[in-house]
């Protein structure tokens, strides 16, 4: 269908007769609904260019990424962007690639992204041209994808037209998946700017096309309509704000709890009518068990996790996707990302408690994944976030929690996330090896391979 519809914009009407004219518009709307029903996270998958026929990739050594020991010399074979053979003979015809001294992995995943927040500036002052923010998002999502990360979940900000330019081959970049603007009620913690700013200006900080961080609801019926709204524009999942942010208006605190169970319900009644699921940004208990209790789908960040707390969401099935790299930037350098050094001390307690909670969930065997939650123009170090789970845990259940897991967490499990026959053919391949030492996830000069859907983006031959 996608193909066909396709094919079918690529014509010229000034070339076509009246009655195909007329047949035409008839196919496009049926083409069209059916593509706005298809909530699938498969959905968006870079298509081009067209990976080669088959791909080999020779030598190396494996952690596929399900937390088995590393095999040497596996063996990779993909044909037509998937999969379909690891080990055998090296086939007749295929592009190969000399992989002696890699590491190889699969993509890595980056669950909490925001691709739209470089320039990032919480009072949202217009001194940033349009253009240079298109540029600061490109230069981002290649440089996202030369780190080794395939695949990003974008949990705010973007419209689709980013995920779509990347997708189409135009622009190198990772499989983007994205909820839109994110949903805070009146002084949650989405909005930002100045207090004195009136609120009904709020939506006048978006740029269409490009970026619009949060709209706002209060009620169910008011939260219902925007998230359609965000299924209007091309969302494929839903992101609300359930407690307050660090890096927002300055009158909410991330210890309030946001929406009501109610409202909540509203919108994760919406999701599942869409085929896809809710997430929340959520630091403090009250306002992850609200979320819980409402049937949303995982939780990003949880800084506070409790026992209790994480035997609720592993008891309903709730993810976590923990963001230790951002707490970190925020703490030590918030003037990085243009912020003032007050954000530091706003954030000190949360950051304080948020490697304790990735421990207490897992141990409560919730599923959890890994996000970078970067903000700013310079996000070249989401590998740091592998490097942060490596210490708290271990380099492998870190490899696992940015492929294997992550996947399941954002819907692609069946697709992505491991090195397996029928699997898309994302792969990362270090010089080195990051399981022995873990400081090599997030030096990128070591990423010296990376095939993205069967087709080799980067390659760095070593000499
Ligand atoms: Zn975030």
């Amino acid at each position: 269908m996608r193909r066909l519809s396709t094919l079918i914009r690529a014509s010229s009407d000034a070339e076509l007769p009246a009655i195909f004219l007329r047949l035409l518009s008839v196919v496009r709307a049926r083409t069209q609904s059916a593509e706005s029903d298809a909530v699938t996270q498969t959905d968006i998958v870079p298509a081009r260019p067209e990976p080669p026929a088959a791909l080999w990739l020779d030598g190396g050594t494996l952690a596929d990424g399900t937390g088995c020991d590393p095999v040497r010399n596996p063996g990779i074979l993909a044909e037509a962007g998937r999969i379909t053979r690891l080990g055998g003979a090296r086939p007749a015809g295929a592009e190969v690639v000399d992989c002696s001294g890699l590491m190889l992995t699969p993509g890595l995943i980056d669950a909490h992204v925001h691709m739209a927040c470089a320039p990032f500036d919480s009072s949202l002052r217009y001194d940033v041209s349009v253009a240079e923010m298109a540029a600061d998002m490109f230069v981002n999502c290649q440089q996202t994808l030369e780190g080794g990360f395939t695949t990003v979940r974008d949990t705010g900000g973007i419209d689709r037209g980013l995920a779509e330019v990347i997708a189409s081959g135009k622009m190198p970049g990772p499989r983007i998946l994205q909820c839109g603007p994110v949903h805070s009620q009146t002084g949650g913690g989405g909005q930002m700017g100045a207090e004195w700013e009136p609120t009904h200006l709020w939506d006048q900080h978006a740029i269409p096309g490009l970026v619009a961080w949060a709209l706002l609801s209060d009620g169910p019926d008011e939260l219902r309509k925007n998230v359609r709204e965000g299924f209007r524009r091309g969302a494929t999942f839903v992101k609300l704000l359930v407690t307050g942010a660090v890096v927002a208006i300055s009158t909410q605190q991330p210890s309030d709890t946001q929406f009501t169970v109610a409202e909540i319900a509203a919108a994760v009644e919406e999701a599942s009518a869409k085929g896809t699921y809710v997430t929340v940004h959520a630091h403090n208990n009250g306002g992850i068990r609200a979320a819980v209790t409402a049937g949303v789908r995982c939780v990003e960040h949880g800084s506070q996790i409790d026992e209790e707390t994480a035997a609720l969401m592993s008891e309903h099935g709730v993810a976590l996707v923990p963001t230790l790299s951002i707490m970190e930037q925020l703490v030590v350098d918030p003037a990085s990302m243009g912020l003032a050094p007050s954000y530091a001390s706003r954030l000190s307690e949360f950051a304080r408690t948020a490697r304790d909670a990735v421990l207490i969930a897992r141990d409560a065997g919730v599923r959890t994944g890994l996000g970078s939650d970067l903000l700013g123009p310079d996000q070249r170090d989401r590998g740091r976030e592998l490097v942060h789970r490596a210490k708290l845990e271990t380099p492998m259940r870190a490899l696992e929690a940015a492929t294997r897991i992550n996947a399941e967490v954002i819907g692609l499990g069946d697709d992505l996330g491991t090195i397996e026959a029928g699997k898309i053919a994302d792969i990362a391949g270090f010089a080195g090896d990051p399981l022995s030492e873990s400081e090599q996830f997030a030096d990128r000069d070591r990423v010296a391979l990376v095939v993205q859907g069967g087709r080799v983006a980067r390659f760095t031959p070593r000499g």
